[in-house]
């Protein structure tokens, strides 16, 4: 699902944009997107029209408030950062790395839970588009320095017709009130929630990296 050291020339993919004949506004986000992720990959794509179609689902606008969650780490959750605002910053994006690709896309809610969409490509429909098929699948039959240019108007002409969507209910997770609490390994302060056996994380199971 990435490009390598492919690195984006937008006008290159701009121009297929236009070639291709995408309709405003999925040519905005899909430019949008590729700026951003540094390149037009192909799992980006299908999430701007993922995005898309969340948004239509929901009635909203993309300035609105909105929340995200989605099921890969891979590609998918800079289309909602770009399109939507929902980044991991704000709160508003959470990645949770198991492996479908599918978003799912929720307003704010002052209740325990808020209905929103869940999109996701779905394997019937996505036997339509070969190209796409083959490169979603890891086939060995997909040959990213050939088709990596077919595959891409392939996306651009399938837009939404490859995706799927559900009607879903998802928790609203509250603030956490927190205390701080000084790790007496390093001496660093974090909030009490993330005290792992009496120390921060990086003095325990989540250190990741070492002094030199
Ligand atoms: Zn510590």
């Amino acid at each position: 699902m990435d490009e390598g050291h492919h690195h984006h020339h937008g006008g290159d993919f701009d121009a297929r944009l236009t070639a291709c004949g995408v309709a405003e506004p999925v040519r905005t986000y899909l430019s949008q997107c590729a700026q951003f992720h540094s390149s037009p990959a192909p799992g980006l794509l299908i999430g701007a029209f993922m995005v898309d179609y969340a948004l239509e689902l929901l009635g909203a606008n993309p300035d609105e408030k909105l929340f995200s969650v989605c099921e890969t780490p891979k590609c998918l959750p800079d289309a909602p950062q770009v399109i939507a605002h929902s980044t991991t910053g704000n709160g508003r994006l959470k990645v949770i790395p198991i492996g479908r690709f599918a978003l799912t896309m929720n307003r704010a809610s002052t209740d325990k839970t808020a209905d929103g969409f869940r999109v996701y490509v779905d394997q019937e429909k996505i036997k339509a588009f070969p190209i796409i098929d083959k490169w979603f699948s890891n086939s060995p039959e997909f040959n990213k320095h050939t088709m990596g240019t077919n595959l891409q108007e392939q996306i651009l002409a399938a837009g939404r017709k490859l995706l799927s969507y559900e009607n879903v209910r998802v928790p609203v997770t509250l603030k956490e009130t927190w205390q701080p609490v000084t790790c007496p390994s390093c001496k660093e302060t974090v909030p009490d929630y993330l005290v792992i056996d009496g120390k921060c994380g990086a003095c325990g199971p989540m250190k990741y990296y070492e002094k030199r």
